[in-house]
């Protein structure tokens, strides 16, 4: 069964006069990666801010059962976080940074040491912080929201300053966390990441919630398309137009699938007039597109 971890109702925010959020319904279960996901100033930094009562908001935040508060927020103590820039001081080293925010338990030095072997800090994890760089000082913030294990995580725009290889990196250690348990609530424009790891998706658009799906769901409702490369392109496109295929594009020739117009229907005209298919490749939108489409509609 599943067990909501996190619980968002009816949350408004205002700066001054001007609304921010407007009644954010969501929940996101134990040991899911939710991805929220919209433009920029859509309100997801002010969400993950309130449900961390960094800022104040109204509305209800429920945490494993337990309400947290603006004034109120124990629950907090077992959620990790990297909301805007990691707080960083500049004359400490990144192993400094970890042992001031571990829980001093048995096994802490372990886990500080896990956390830097997953994010391969080892390099500069005993220099300053002072001569971080961005992406390095973005990886030790990473380190610190993970280092106590916590049950809930809640990264905004972690990618942000990550050289490929990082971002990899972070992808392994967030999918084996998740594995053994932890819930992420993750922001990111970078579609293309979040695809391979988001399972659940929020989509905020002027502060509202304006649609919460599954990756799948979402990539299933997509168009796709076939692209041929074709003996005689021009007859081909023809004949397919003339029984109903949509062409989106004539050079390369890309048509959209449907449950009616398939690869086989396709196939099948062209062979009967000897129209020969000499490159076939078979493409669906991605995430980027979906989401722009559903901030359009
Ligand atoms: P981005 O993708 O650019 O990070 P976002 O979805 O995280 O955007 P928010 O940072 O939550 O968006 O901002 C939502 C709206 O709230 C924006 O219009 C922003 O200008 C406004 N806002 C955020 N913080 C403040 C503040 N401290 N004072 C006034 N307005 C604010």
């Amino acid at each position: 069964m599943e067990e909501t971890i996190l619980s968002v109702k009816n949350l408004n925010k205002s700066f001054g006069n001007i609304q921010t959020l407007f009644d954010v319904n969501f929940e996101c279960q134990k040991g899911h990666i939710i991805g929220l996901v919209g433009a920029n100033g859509a309100g997801k930094t002010t969400i993950m801010k309130a449900i961390l009562s960094l800022i104040r908001s109204e509305g209800q935040i429920t945490i494993a059962g337990q309400k947290s508060t603006f004034n109120h927020h124990p629950i907090l103590k077992k959620v990790g976080a990297l909301v805007e820039y990691p707080g960083i001081y500049p004359y400490l080293s990144g192993r400094d940074h970890l042992k001031l925010f571990v829980d001093k338990t048995n096994d802490s030095k372990e886990r500080i040491q896990n956390v830097i072997n997953d994010l391969k800090l080892n390099d500069y994890i005993d220099q300053r912080a002072k001569l971080y760089s961005l992406g390095m000082k973005q990886k030790l913030g990473i380190a610190m929201a993970l280092i106590n294990q916590p049950d809930l995580v809640i990264l905004d725009e972690p990618m942000n300053g990550l050289d490929p290889q990082a971002t990899k990196d972070l992808r392994e250690i967030i999918l084996k966390r998740r594995d053994q348990g932890m819930t992420v609530l993750i922001s990111s424009h970078i579609l293309g990441e979040l695809q391979k790891l988001a399972e659940d998706l929020i989509v905020i658009d002027h502060g509202k919630v304006i649609k919460k799906t599954t990756m799948n769901e979402l990539l299933a409702s997509n168009q796709h398309f076939v692209v041929i490369k074709t003996s005689d392109d021009v007859k081909a496109q023809k004949l397919l137009e003339i029984v109903g295929f949509k062409v989106v594009s004539q050079s390369p020739l890309r048509f959209v699938l449907t449950e009616e117009n398939t690869v086989e229907r396709l196939m099948n005209i062209l062979m009967k007039q000897q129209i020969t298919v000499t490159d076939f490749q078979h493409e669906d939108a991605d995430l980027e597109e979906s989401i722009l489409k559903l901030i359009a509609e």
